[in-house]
């Protein structure tokens, strides 16, 4: 299968150059959010989702958040389900890419939150929220998102907003303010919003990721933060006043290209990096993940020159950088080989991994420590060596 072939994604669309900027980039432009176009009704933010149906259980289709989601799609069939996470035929990796791609971009799903429990991170985030989603309309082949559901996972929305943000009013009053520094931040809690899907994408279907941010405004103590790979200009319109932290997720173009299917090019995710900083988010870098794979070191210094480079002085001084080397896993791997072998070619490398188990009983596969140890040594130096106003909050 050709990368980004067909619907596949944004990534085929992109030229081999280095820095040659797609459409998303001149759509991340901040005259998009004074004209009142919004992108989310605009055909590139339709090919990644385009929803026909739409499974809802009946409390979350009757709830606020439901309804205003059910008349933003009006074309789209509504089918009444039990649960949202027991869909067999929507849900799992049965069927081929193409299946999954189309489940993706043309099904939705609406449930309610059923656990509010908010977990110490330390790493990220000192906090990992509630997220109002499950689920992502891209298809990274290394997302550790879909364990649960399997590939074809379509985004479910969950409608409950208001229990989700009264955890967490309640749970930022409880903790106070924050004494200590850490490298989570100086001054403020972080809570990761977006655990498992993108914030961004999900800004294409409902308010949801607007109300987070637009409640972590009125937390002095507390401050948002989700990664993303998704360039949506859309969230340049929610005045963040500096309480939401966008990490754009980037890695060498080459590898992105191989496996970050259906996501925004990382020419344009760096391009739009100046304009969410002055729309008042702080801005961070995800370099993740990494991928240790012959020729590594090279593509990775190429990429820190070319941020260097492109990213203007007002970014340099507030970023920051979280590196994340790559897990895998058995099962996704099994996966993989069915749809897209080539990604295997770099992300399955027994002869430099080994098992670990997961923070929830799983076992993945990680780099060996002293494999580990090195690349992490080597990004170091790169890092000193071509972006030195990089800050590195903490590897993994
Ligand atoms: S963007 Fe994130 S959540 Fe979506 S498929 Fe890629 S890694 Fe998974």
């Amino acid at each position: 299968m050709r990368q980004g072939s067909g619907d596949m994604g944004e990534q085929g669309d992109e030229s081999d150059g280095l820095f040659s900027m797609g459409d998303l980039a001149a759509a991340a432009s901040p005259s998009d959010a004074a004209d009142g176009r919004r992108f989310h009704d605009e055909p590139r933010a339709r090919r990644l989702l385009d929803v026909t149906e739409i499974y809802a259980e009946p409390a979350a289709a009757d709830s606020l958040r439901g309804r205003q989601i059910i008349a933003r799609f009006p074309e789209a069939r509504l089918i009444e389900t039990d649960s949202h996470w027991r869909i067999p035929h929507l849900h799992g990796n049965e069927g081929n890419v193409e299946r999954w791609v189309r489940v993706k971009r043309e099904t939705l799903v609406l449930g309610e939150r059923k656990s509010f429990g908010i977990r110490p991170n330390g790493r990220s985030a000192d906090w990992i929220a509630p997220g109002l989603s499950n689920g992502c309309a891209m298809a990274c082949a290394y997302c550790y998102v879909p364990r649960r559901k399997g590939f074809a996972n379509p985004i479910t929305v969950f409608t409950n907003v208001e229990r989700v943000l009264g955890s967490l009013g309640r749970h930022i009053a409880g903790v106070g303010r924050k004494e200590e520094p850490n490298q989570c931040d100086s001054h403020a809690w972080v809570y990761d919003i977006g655990e498992n899907g993108d914030c961004s994408v999900d800004d294409l279907i409902s308010d949801n990721t607007a109300d987070l941010i637009r409640a972590f405004r009125r937390w002095p103590t507390a401050k948002a933060s989700f990664a993303t790979k998704f360039v949506n200009p859309d969230l340049l319109r929610l005045d963040p006043q500096g309480r939401t932290r966008i990490r754009f997720s980037v890695m060498p173009p080459e590898d992105s290209r191989l496996l970050d299917i259906r996501t925004s090019p990382v020419p344009d995710r760096l391009a739009a990096a100046a304009d969410f900083l002055d729309a008042g988010y702080e801005v961070h870098f995800n370099l993740s993940p990494v991928v240790i794979r012959p020729g590594w070191e090279q593509s990775w210094a190429d990429l820190l020159r070319a941020m260097d480079d492109v990213l203007p002085q007002r970014v340099k001084d507030q970023a920051a950088a979280e590196i994340i080397l790559l897990t895998h896993n058995e099962d996704l791997h099994q996966v993989n080989l069915g749809w897209h072998p080539r990604a295997e070619d770099v992300l399955w490398r027994q002869d430099i991994q080994q098992p670990k188990r997961s923070e929830n009983g799983s076992w993945n596969v990680r780099y060996r420590n002293a494999t580990k140890a090195q690349a992490v040594d080597t990004l170091s130096r790169l890092i000193e060596e071509q972006a030195p106003w990089l800050r590195v909050r903490y590897a993994f």
